[in-house]
């Protein structure tokens, strides 16, 4: 699947639309969920145009795919939600519920979060 340059986190970055900022750096934004699931809803998306966890981990080296993972930890004790713990959600093309298409952490805490899967 191409990237689509018109996705909602693409006009985020290039500053199109405005976000409540938790964190940026040269290769990730962090950013509050308009929408939030839970007390903390934070997303974390690499700079770089991935669609999907799936072309992130086919196209992108180990360090680039290690330095994304290590930011989602740093932006979760940035929240201060690292001692009370959080859930960490990559949905990922059609039948994982994926919205929109650029690579995003979810990072839910601040009370207990529940099942692992949700029903609805
Ligand atoms: P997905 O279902 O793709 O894993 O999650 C997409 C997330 O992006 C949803 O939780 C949704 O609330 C959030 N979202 C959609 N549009 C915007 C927006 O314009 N700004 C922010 N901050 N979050 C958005």
């Amino acid at each position: 699947m191409a990237y689509d340059t018109s996705n909602v986190f693409a006009r985020i970055l290039r500053g199109e639309i405005p976000c409540k900022k938790v964190h940026e750096d040269e290769h990730v934004l962090a950013f509050h969920d308009i929408a939030p699931k839970a007390p903390v809803h934070v997303l974390v998306i690499p700079k770089k145009p991935y669609v999907s966890l799936d072309d992130f981990t086919r196209e992108a080296g180990a360090e680039e795919v290690g330095r994304f993972f290590k930011a989602v930890g740093d932006v979760a004790r940035k929240l201060g939600v690292d001692q009370s713990g959080y859930r960490t959600i990559l949905n990922t093309g059609g039948h994982g519920g994926q919205e929109v298409p650029h690579i995003h952490a979810h990072i839910l805490g601040g009370r207990a979060i529940g099942p692992m899967v949700m029903t609805r």
